[in-house]
């Protein structure tokens, strides 16, 4: 039987970049750096990616080494409690013309114009109604409400932002608000709407901040800076895909590019806001792709110590453009997916948390992944549209009693968590009913 599975030392698909996973090092001593708690350098992590580039396909001995030295380095740092935050998703809209091709999540924005004849089926949210399912989860019990949305024309930063705009549209992606059947306000008045009794406002990716400072010459600074005060707490580091420019140009050339990203990073956490960071993988870039990614996110918290864990995001295929067109034909395998754990936690010395995103994996191989390096088991999402509508499988909904008995069921200690992992509560599975406990308005009621 052949030792070796099919994948991923060679290119994806036909696409010829310049970075390539290619080494002077050996991934004996690669693994041995990594063992010894040296920092790794890109070449390390491309030879334990691979398994070593000395041989195609991933090797399940070497893989199994990596990830029992990443378990250990989790073991180290962290110890053995398994977090999970209570949160709501709340994302605003779903019209973008930005046309990335891995996403099925957005609506063309002339679907959502007053004079458009068809239905579709995404949506636009008002300030009022995001309020009013933040109040409501609130009472349920959430800690955190996570926003992320598409990049409506009409969304402006704030009324000076319209003002700017205004006379101008069709330029700079903008449409005034009456265009549309649904207003979906600004940022600063949406932040503002979801924004109640102390919860945690986790919200606006690097790309949205750059549509709301789209037309105007002001800084990062200037927007986080006014969505702060709007009542933002922390920045969600999505929209990194891969930062490698030769892949954001095949994925999503109308996103910004790898310095912009890095710039709006910086800018979040130089006006106080924490952030997180992901890595979107398994679709036509390589393990040198992801080395790279790896060394700029360890950079940038090298510089700004503001994220708070990074989160692995394993490409969902099925419904995107990217697979429709032949261009993909299967995301990362679950060896890909396990060394990309590993090798994050090993890599990236300065970032304490590393998440498993069971929306992503599932529960089997999310659990799995608790023992390659992760720590974190992502958050209750009271609504999860993003995966869902590219084809996941994965449900929407975690209770705080199922994250108890997955996380009991591997030997870990269950831990509900803040945003930003300061307020941690260990939770007994034993305990007959569960529910969470630290956000404003909890009280240990379950969830549903
Ligand atoms: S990933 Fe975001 S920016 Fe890109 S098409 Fe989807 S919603 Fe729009």
């Amino acid at each position: 039987m052949d030792a070796f599975e099919a994948s991923a030392n060679v290119p994806r698909g036909d696409f010829e970049f310049d970075c390539r996973p290619e080494t002077e090092q050996s991934f004996e001593n690669a693994l041995e750096k990594a063992r010894s708690g040296a920092r790794l350098d890109v070449d390390d992590a491309i030879e334990l990616l691979t398994t070593g580039t000395d041989a195609a396909g991933i090797d399940p001995r070497r893989k199994d080494r990596v990830l029992e030295a990443a378990d250990r380095r989790r073991a180290e740092v962290i110890g053995e409690e398994v977090t999970f935050v209570a949160n709501l998703n709340n994302n605003v809209t779903t019209a973008c013309d930005v046309g990335c091709l891995f996403c099925n999540f957005k609506d063309a924005a002339a679907r959502f114009e007053a004079d458009h004849d068809g239905d579709t089926d995404g949506f636009t949210k008002t300030p009022a109604e995001s309020r009013t399912i933040v109040e409501d989860a609130l009472d349920r019990g959430i800690y955190e409400v996570c926003s992320v949305s598409g990049l409506h024309p009409a969304l402006a930063l704030d009324d000076e932002h319209h003002e700017i705009l205004a006379g101008r549209d069709g330029e700079h992606s903008y449409k005034p608000p009456a265009v549309y059947d649904t207003d979906p306000g600004t940022y600063v008045d949406q932040i503002e709407a979801m924004n109640v009794d102390g919860v945690h406002v986790h919200s606006t990716t690097p790309e949205e901040a750059y549509h709301a400072r789209r037309g105007t010459d002001w800084s990062y600074e200037d927007v986080f800076g006014r969505l702060r005060a709007a009542g933002l707490d922390s920045v969600p580091g999505t929209a990194a895909e891969i930062l490698v420019d030769e892949v954001r140009e095949v994925i999503c050339p109308g996103k910004i590019d790898t310095e912009e990203w890095v710039e709006a990073m910086t800018a979040a956490a130089s006006v106080g806001l924490d952030t997180t960071a992901t890595i979107m993988y398994g679709h036509v870039e390589n393990e040198a792709h992801r080395a790279r990614h790896l060394d700029r996110i360890r950079d940038l918290q090298d510089r700004t110590g503001a994220i708070t864990e990074f989160v692995p995001l394993s490409f969902v295929h099925h419904e995107t453009p990217l697979h429709e067109r032949g261009l993909v034909e299967a995301g990362a395998t679950a060896h890909e997916d396990e060394l990309m754990i590993a090798v994050s936690r090993l890599y990236l010395d300065n970032v304490e948390h590393i998440q498993s995103s069971w929306v992503k994996y599932g529960d089997a191989q999310g659990l799995k992944m608790l023992t390659c390096g992760a720590d974190d088991f992502m958050g209750t999402i009271l609504s999860e549209e993003i995966t869902k509508r590219a084809g996941g499988d994965y449900g929407e909904f975690r209770s705080v009693r199922e994250y108890a008995d997955m996380i009991a069921s591997i030997g870990r200690i269950p831990v509900e968590r803040s945003t930003d992992y300061e307020k941690r509560r260990r939770i007994d599975p034993d305990a007959g009913t569960l529910g969470p406990t630290l956000g404003p308005r909890a009280d240990g009621t379950p969830l549903l």
